[in-house]
């Protein structure tokens, strides 16, 4: 079935998904934009994100709230994203087995 592949339909239905916020967009910044899948449907609210450099995952961070920012006169705040960049527990676990 991989060879059937439809680019199209994949796209649409990854829009509906967004839309209806089940999934939602990170931007990591210009050249990388990942997905979350949000596992329960009562984290809705805004949260940070993790950003590993060593396994490319991105991980939501529920427990980490985005304070909403003070802007100057004028401004108006439309989406505020936070993201975090490090290392995953997963890989840190990785590098205390290996040495
Ligand atoms: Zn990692
Ligand atoms: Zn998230």
């Amino acid at each position: 079935m991989q060879g059937n592949y439809d680019r199209t339909t994949f796209y649409r239905s990854f829009k509906t998904l967004e839309e209806s916020k089940i999934i939602h967009k990170i931007v990591v910044d210009n050249l990388l934009v990942k997905y979350a899948i949000d596992i329960s449907a009562t984290n809705k609210h805004k949260h940070a994100h993790f950003y590993c450099n060593e396994c490319n995952k991105v991980v939501c961070l529920d427990s980490v709230a985005i304070q909403k920012p003070i802007l100057p006169d004028g401004y108006s705040e439309v989406e505020t994203e936070m993201i975090i960049k490090g290392v995953c527990k997963y890989c840190k676990q990785t590098d205390i087995q290996q040495n």
